[in-house]
C-alpha cells in the first residue's frame, strides 16, 4: 500500500513534466535539423525581463533535445483578462497570430488575490492534481496559446511545481503533445510537428501545430480560422 502511496505521489511529481521520460528511447530518436519557433508573449504587471529570459533559457534547455528553440517576442503588458484561467483562454481566443507569432502565451502574475485565494484553496491539497493543471493551461483546438502561472512563491505549492516546470509542461502541449504516462508518444509527435515544419518554414515562415486529434496546422490563416477570425496572411 505505501509502495503504491509512493508511486502515485511520484507520479504527481514527475506529471508536472508531463509523463515520465524514456532517455534511451529519445536519444535513439532523430529529430532532424535545428529549428526555431516564435512564442509571443503578454505580460501581467510585475513580471520583469530577467525572470522572463531566465524561464525561456529553462525551456530551452529542455527543448535542445529536440533540436528545438523558443524564440522570445515581448508584446508587451496586458491586463489580466479574468480571475480564473477560463477567463485567460476565452480572451487568448480571441488574438489573432500574426506575422511573427507562431504561438501566443499569457504569462500570469500574482496579486494579492491570488495569494488569497491560494490561502483558502491549501486544504485542496488532495486535489493537487487539479491544482497542478492549474498553475497553466493550453487550449487543445490548435495547440497554439496558452497561459502560465509566471511567478509564484511560498505555499505547499513550490514543494511541487514552478513557474519553469509550469512553462515546460505547457511547451509540451504547444508542441502537441497530450498526457502520457511515457514520452515516448510525445517525442513521436515532436517529430510530425518538425517534418510539417520542413514544408512551413519558407514562404510562411510558420511553425507548424498539430492537436492530439491529429489535426496539423500549416499557416497562420488555418489557425485563425479556427477561432472565427480573418487573418492578414493568407493561406
Ligand atoms: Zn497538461
Amino acid at each position: 500500500m505505501m509502495r503504491l502511496l509512493i508511486f502515485a505521489l511520484l507520479f504527481v511529481l514527475q506529471c508536472t513534466t508531463i509523463g515520465f521520460h524514456e532517455n534511451s528511447v529519445r536519444s535513439s530518436m532523430d529529430f532532424g535539423v535545428q529549428q526555431e519557433f516564435k512564442v509571443c508573449t503578454y505580460k501581467e504587471e510585475g513580471i520583469d525581463e530577467e525572470e522572463i529570459s531566465s524561464l525561456f533559457q529553462y525551456w530551452n534547455e529542455e527543448l535542445s533535445w529536440y533540436s528545438l528553440k523558443a524564440i522570445h517576442v515581448d508584446k508587451g503588458y496586458l491586463e489580466r483578462p479574468g480571475f480564473t484561467g477560463f477567463d485567460i483562454l476565452n480572451y487568448l481566443y480571441t488574438l489573432p497570430l500574426t506575422e511573427g507569432c507562431d504561438r501566443i502565451l499569457y504569462l500570469k502574475g500574482r496579486q494579492w488575490k491570488d495569494i488569497l485565494y491560494e490561502f483558502f484553496t491549501l486544504g485542496i491539497f488532495a486535489g493537487i492534481g487539479i491544482k497542478l493543471e492549474m498553475q497553466g493551461a493550453v487550449e487543445t483546438n490548435t495547440n497554439t496559446r496558452g497561459y502560465i502561472k509566471a511567478k509564484y512563491i511560498s505555499t505547499l505549492q513550490i514543494l511541487f511545481t514552478s513557474p519553469k516546470s509550469t512553462l515546460v509542461h505547457e511547451g509540451y502541449h504547444l508542441l502537441g503533445c497530450g498526457h502520457q504516462l511515457f514520452m515516448q508518444e510525445c517525442y513521436e509527435d515532436i517529430q510530425k510537428v518538425k517534418s510539417a515544419a520542413k514544408y512551413t518554414q519558407g514562404d510562411q515562415n510558420f511553425f507548424p501545430s498539430k492537436t492530439k486529434s491529429g489535426n496539423v496546422f500549416k499557416n497562420r490563416f488555418q489557425v485563425n480560422q479556427v477561432f472565427g477570425m480573418s487573418s492578414e496572411t493568407n493561406p
